[in-house]
């Protein structure tokens, strides 16, 4: 490497830090207005329009990356919606309940200057019996003033309250510096006691798609839709199916049965969803209904999926009710709008006739496959040099940058960085994702290439 002109430890910090694996996530809870997506805004240290969010408007993400004193993990919104036909209590925890599920620790906001009502109380109770690490966030505490009022919060009995100005950034990193105390390394739905345990899939898409009809038809027995107070009674989240005489953890399926009585502020609510079972999984299997045309919100659930790293098997259902013509234009239509998960293997399927459910077990033992690659240094070597050699880079300003070497720094999914002499264009990055993938397989699975340029 040092004849290559970087240094061992340009390689080694640029390889831990593509390597980084799965993020632990941190779940932003409270009332509204308690001031949770400025907050949120301020983690990530960005001016994204979470704030300025009407309801019932669908929300394209409810997750952020963010980063504080070196260390990355992922945020879960819960800001931009407002009470349901179910009244502020049980929507309020309806919310909290989903996110709380998918962290690994919580930050709950509470508005200092109104203080702890009775709404705070019931979240506090929720945080209890879920029993993740908690950061009080006493927020709009503009001032000294305040502190007063941030120290009543001690009787949430959460521990301290953190005085913080959202809005202004007072306090905020003596708060996050908490948040990184309470955060495991890693999260540990990955890493902690799951190691080993059935492999965990994400059964998503859209509303009506098919979802419970597939699982009811997998898991073989006919289900209840759950028609109950969302929040007052906690119905089992994760679900054990064996199928092809393997036993898979179906993650979130309390989130597939229908909770009938949210209406206002449902497609806010389906993302949350979605964004938390995608959390908790290794694998997404994406429903998408074939009779209709792909949607833009069939596309967010693809890009959720992906963003999170996870392994995609997209599976078309009401594969009964296609006649020729749609079959024609539906291939079309995946060619243009789905051309982000190219990679991903496909089955087509019927919940109701049972057509093709055996090919889900193997597109999805494929996805995983793909997710764990691992290419020796040695061999990705290789094919990096005959592949630069064969292709050079274009020549830019009379230099031509030229990949050096490079290393598989990470699985689940792969995240390859390489070192190159200059920059490395988007399209030449493009084409080496699409000739490692042509070499290695990688089917299912998102792929990261980062690239270190020698200084
Ligand atoms: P959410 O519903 O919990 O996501 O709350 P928002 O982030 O939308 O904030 C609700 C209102 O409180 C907005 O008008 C914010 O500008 C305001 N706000 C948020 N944080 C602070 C703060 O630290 N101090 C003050 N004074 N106002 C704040
Ligand atoms: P979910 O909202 O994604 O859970 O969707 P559901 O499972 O509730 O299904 C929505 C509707 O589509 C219901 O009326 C189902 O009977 C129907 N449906 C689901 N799968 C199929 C299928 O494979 N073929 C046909 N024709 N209808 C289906």
């Amino acid at each position: 490497a040092a004849e290559e002109g970087f240094d061992v430890e340009d390689v080694e910090g640029a390889i831990e830090a593509a390597g980084h694996g799965p993020l632990p996530v941190l779940a932003v809870v409270g009332r509204p207005n308690v001031g949770k997506s400025t907050l949120v805004n301020r983690i990530i240290g960005r001016r994204e329009a979470v704030v300025e969010d009407k309801p019932g408007v669908t929300r394209d993400r409810v997750t952020y990356e963010a980063e504080w004193a070196g260390r990355r993990f992922k945020v879960v919104d819960t800001g931009g919606w407002e009470q349901d036909v179910l009244g502020i209590d049980a929507s309020v925890a309806a919310q909290a309940e989903y996110a709380i599920e998918a962290a690994d620790a919580v930050v709950f906001v509470v508005d200092a200057k109104v203080g702890a009502t009775d709404t705070d109380e019931a979240v506090v109770r929720l945080l209890r019996k879920a029993g993740k690490p908690v950061v009080l966030c006493a927020n709009k505490v503009d001032g000294p003033s305040g502190e007063a009022d941030a120290a009543y919060l001690w009787s949430l009995g959460l521990g301290e309250p953190h005085p913080v100005s959202a809005l202004h950034g007072r306090g905020t990193g003596d708060m996050l510096d908490a948040v990184l105390e309470a955060l495991p390394e890693a999260p540990a739905q990955t890493f902690g006691t799951a190691v080993g345990g059935p492999r965990r899939i994400a059964l998503i898409g859209r509303p009506n798609v098919g979802k419970s009809s597939l699982l009811n038809k997998v898991a073989g027995e006919e289900r209840v839709v759950v028609n109950e107070l969302a929040g007052t009674t906690r119905d089992p989240v994760d679900e054990l199916i064996e199928l092809g005489g393997v036993t898979w953890k179906f993650v979130d399926t309390a989130g597939i049965r229908k909770r009938v009585h949210l209406q206002q502020g449902a497609d806010y609510y389906a993302s949350l969803r979605t964004a938390a079972a995608v959390e908790k999984a290794e694998v997404a299997v994406i429903l998408i209904d074939a009779c209709e045309n792909i949607s833009v919100q069939d596309q967010r659930i693809v890009t959720m999926a992906v963003e999170a790293g996870r392994a995609v098997v997209l599976a078309f259902n009401k594969w009964d009710t296609l006649d020729e013509e749609r079959r024609y234009y539906l291939e079309r239509e995946i060619e243009t709008e789905l051309g982000q998960v190219a990679w991903a293997p496909r089955v087509n399927v019927s919940a109701r006739t049972g057509r093709h459910m055996e090919k889900l077990v193997p597109a999805i033992e494929t996805a995983l496959d793909g997710w764990e690659t691992r290419v020796p240094t040695g061999r990705l070597n290789a094919f990096l040099g005959e592949l630069v050699s064969a292709h050079p880079h274009p020549v830019r300003g009379g230099k031509q940058p030229r990949i050096l070497f490079g290393t598989q720094a990470g699985t689940k999914p792969p995240r390859f960085v390489l070192f190159a002499s200059g920059f490395i264009e988007a399209g030449y990055r493009r084409f080496i994702e699409r000739r490692l993938r042509e070499e290695f397989g990688f089917e299912g699975t998102p792929i990261h290439i980062s690239v270190r340029v020698r200084e």
